[in-house]
């Protein structure tokens, strides 16, 4: 069986930069299952579908074929063969990807391609249930959490870097429906996993939260 570690948390807390630096120091593979969610959000509006219509998700969901590629020491996610890897940052595919993802359907196929993956290989693995739902069993798990207002800051920092034309207070609003919704939904919400180790990171630094999951290492 794979060694996996699993962080989960609302966004904003620093899973993806940890994981990604962690990953990197272990040698393993980072898989950022918020980039699936993503994609399917991204295929569904490019579809013209909106993603709170569950009728309309559930008619195009068996035409997504997705796969996970390492290229060039980064994760790229395709639909149908087409990279989608450059359109799943937008901002507002973010909130798109928290409504589809309330839909059991589209998580349990998202489930069964995270499964496999981490499966055959050993992976540092971030999203919203992958401590509580995806991989229970894991022998890591983290939940890493910050205040919303921190959160917002970092999220409002990388998009005006992006150039997105956005306020802090809507970054700030967006985080707290995100936050909501993603912990509300009846299927594997976002719940600090039974087992997992909390890690604030409110006040601390990418070594500093590095070095505590580390310590828990062996
Ligand atoms: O982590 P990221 O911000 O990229 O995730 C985008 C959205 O995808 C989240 O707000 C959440 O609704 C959803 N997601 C999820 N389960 C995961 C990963 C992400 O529901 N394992």
């Amino acid at each position: 069986m794979a060694k996996n570690i699993t962080i989960d948390g609302p966004g904003g807390s620093g899973k993806s930069t940890i994981a990604k630096a962690l990953s990197k120091d272990l040698g393993i593979t980072y898989l950022d299952t918020g980039a699936m969610y993503r994609a399917t959000a991204y295929y569904a509006l490019s579809r013209g579908v909106d993603p709170a219509d569950v009728t309309a998700v559930l008619a195009i969901l068996g035409d997504i074929s997705m796969d996970v590629k390492y290229v060039g020491g980064g994760q790229k996610v395709y639909i149908c063969g087409g990279d989608v890897t450059p359109y799943i940052r937008e901002y507002k595919i973010s909130m798109a990807a928290s409504t589809i993802s309330k839909i059991p359907e589209v998580r349990l196929k998202m489930v069964e391609l995270q499964r496999i993956i981490a499966a055959q290989t050993d992976c540092v693995i971030d999203g919203r249930d992958i401590g509580s739902y995806v991989l229970p069993e894991a022998k890591y798990k983290f939940y890493m959490t910050a205040s919303a207002e921190i959160r917002a800051g970092r999220r409002y920092l990388e998009l005006k870097e992006k150039g997105a034309d956005v306020s802090f207070d809507e970054v700030l609003e967006d985080i707290k429906k995100r936050d909501l919704q993603d912990s509300t939904r009846a299927f594997a919400p976002l719940v600090v996993p039974e087992g997992a180790v909390v890690i604030d990171t409110s006040n601390m630094s990418i070594e500093e939260v590095k070095a505590k999951i580390k310590e828990y290492l062996c």
